[in-house]
C-alpha cells in the first residue's frame, strides 16, 4: 500500500509526487493517458507573475516566490533527468497599441515601482531599436524584468524522469473513477476497470477534470477553460523576450519558433481549433510585429486550462473527508504555480513545517456551494 496516491499525471501531480517521494513517501501516480500531455503540455510556458496578479494580495505573493524558487527547481529537475528545459530569464515586454492601453500600461507601472518590482519604461523609439521589428503603431511599453519563460513540453518530459528518479510509480493509462471513502476517510481510489488501489492518502490533482469526482461530500467547482495557440517559424531567433499586447503574446523558443497565443474560451470540455482562434491569435500577432506575415506557420494545438469561480487554485485539505488533499485549478498559471505547490502541499503530507497556503487557497471555500454540472 503506497503512503500516497496521486491523481493526474501533470505538472502539479508530477510534482507533488517527486516531492512527496523525496520527502520519504512511498507514491504512486495514477494517469489517465500519458503523464504531462494536457494543459502541461499546451501552455506557452511563461512565468509571469506581475503580468498575472491582478494587484498586491496572497496571489501575487505565492506567485513570486515560486518564481523566485524555479532556478533552484529547474536546475535539480534538469539534474535528475539529464534534460535541458530551456528555462529562461529574460523578461517581459508589455506593449500598448492604444491610448486607453498606455493610460492602463503606466498604470501598472506606477504601481510595480510602488512596490519595488522590476520595471522599466521604454518610449516608442528606443523600443524600436531594441525591438526593430515591432509596429510603428506601438506607443509604448514596460518591462517586466521578473518574467520568466521555461520550454514546458520539455519540462514535463523532465519531471516525468525526474519523479521517477526519485521514486514515484508512475502508472500510465490508468483512469481513476472515483476515490474511496470509508467512515469519512479517503482510503485510495477505484479505478474505471474497478479495480481498488490502497493508499493512506489521496492528492487529486486531474486538471480540468477534477471537479468530476461526485462522490465527494464537497463540490470541487473545477471547470475546463479552453485556449488555442499556434506556433510560427521564423528565419533566426532573434526576439528574445516575450511580447505582450492585451490581446495576444508572443513567445521565442531558441529554435526560432515563435508561440502565438491564447484563446480564453468557456466551451466546456470541447478540444480542438476553431477558424475565429486561429484568425484572433495571427491578427493579434501581425498588429504586433507586421513582418511575421510571411512565417510558415508550424502548429496549431489547445489545451483545456483548470478554471475555479474565484480565478485562485485549490490547496489544501479537503473539507470533511480526513486523508484527501486538492492540488488543483491553477488556471492560468500552472507552470509557474508548480514549485510552490509542492512546496507547500508536502508538509501538510508529512507533518513537518512548510510555507503556508493563504486561506485564499483553501478548498473549504467551497463548503456550501451548490454543485454545478461539469460539461
Ligand atoms: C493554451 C494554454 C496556455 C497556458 N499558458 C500558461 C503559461 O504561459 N504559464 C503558466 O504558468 N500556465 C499556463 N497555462 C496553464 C497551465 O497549463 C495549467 O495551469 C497547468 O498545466 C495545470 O496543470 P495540472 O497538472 O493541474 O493539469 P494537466 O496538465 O491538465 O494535468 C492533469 C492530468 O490529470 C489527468 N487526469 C484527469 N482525470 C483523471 C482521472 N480520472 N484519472 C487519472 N488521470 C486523470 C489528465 O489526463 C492530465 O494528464 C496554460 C494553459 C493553456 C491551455
Amino acid at each position: 500500500m503506497s503512503d500516497l496516491i496521486v491523481v493526474g499525471g501533470g505538472i502539479i501531480g508530477l510534482s507533488v509526487a517527486r516531492e512527496a517521494a523525496l520527502a520519504g513517501l512511498q507514491v504512486t501516480l495514477l494517469e489517465r493517458n500519458a503523464p504531462a500531455r494536457e494543459a502541461t503540455w499546451a501552455a506557452a510556458g511563461m512565468l509571469s507573475p506581475l503580468a498575472e496578479a491582478p494587484d498586491d494580495g496572497p496571489f501575487l505573493d505565492f506567485a513570486l516566490a515560486s518564481l523566485r524558487s524555479y532556478r533552484g527547481w529547474v536546475r535539480a529537475v534538469e539534474e535528475a533527468s539529464g534534460m535541458e528545459v530551456e528555462y529562461r530569464e529574460s523578461g517581459k515586454l508589455r506593449l500598448a497599441l492604444s491610448g486607453p492601453e498606455l493610460d492602463r500600461l503606466v498604470e501598472r507601472r506606477e504601481w510595480a515601482e510602488a512596490r519595488g518590482l522590476g520595471v522599466r519604461w521604454f518610449e516608442p523609439e528606443e523600443l524600436r531599436r531594441k525591438e526593430p521589428g515591432l509596429a510603428l503603431s506601438i506607443r509604448g511599453a514596460l518591462l517586466l524584468e521578473e518574467d520568466f519563460r521555461v520550454d514546458n513540453r520539455r519540462l514535463g518530459e523532465a519531471l516525468v524522469v525526474a519523479a521517477r528518479q526519485a521514486g514515484v510509480r508512475i502508472r500510465t493509462e490508468v483512469t481513476v473513477r472515483e476515490i474511496l471513502l470509508e467512515k469519512g476517510r479517503a482510503r485510495g481510489v477505484r479505478t474505471a476497470e474497478d479495480d481498488p488501489i490502497e493508499g493512506d492518502r489521496v492528492l487529486l490533482a486531474a486538471g480540468a477534470w477534477s471537479g468530476t469526482f461526485s462522490e465527494l461530500p464537497v463540490p470541487i467547482p473545477v471547470r475546463p477553460v479552453r485556449g488555442q495557440m499556434l506556433s510560427l517559424r521564423t528565419e533566426e531567433p532573434g526576439m528574445t523576450r516575450v511580447l505582450e499586447s492585451e490581446e495576444i503574446y508572443l513567445i521565442p523558443r531558441d529554435d526560432g519558433r515563435l508561440l502565438v497565443g491564447a484563446t480564453v474560451e468557456e466551451v466546456g470540455f470541447e478540444g480542438g481549433i476553431t477558424a475565429a482562434g486561429v484568425r484572433s491569435l495571427l491578427e493579434g500577432a501581425l498588429r504586433l510585429v507586421p513582418g511575421l506575415g510571411s512565417a510558415p506557420i508550424a502548429e496549431f494545438w489547445s489545451g483545456l486550462r483548470p478554471g475555479t469561480p474565484d480565478g485562485h487554485p485549490i490547496l489544501g485539505p479537503a473539507p470533511q473527508v480526513e486523508g484527501l488533499y486538492l492540488a488543483t485549478g491553477h488556471f492560468r498559471n500552472g507552470i509557474l504555480l508548480a514549485p510552490r505547490t509542492a512546496r507547500a502541499i508536502v508538509p501538510l503530507l508529512t507533518g513537518s513545517e512548510g510555507p503556508t497556503i493563504p486561506d485564499v487557497f483553501s478548498p473549504a471555500r467551497f463548503e456550501g456551494a451548490r454543485r454545478e454540472p461539469v460539461v
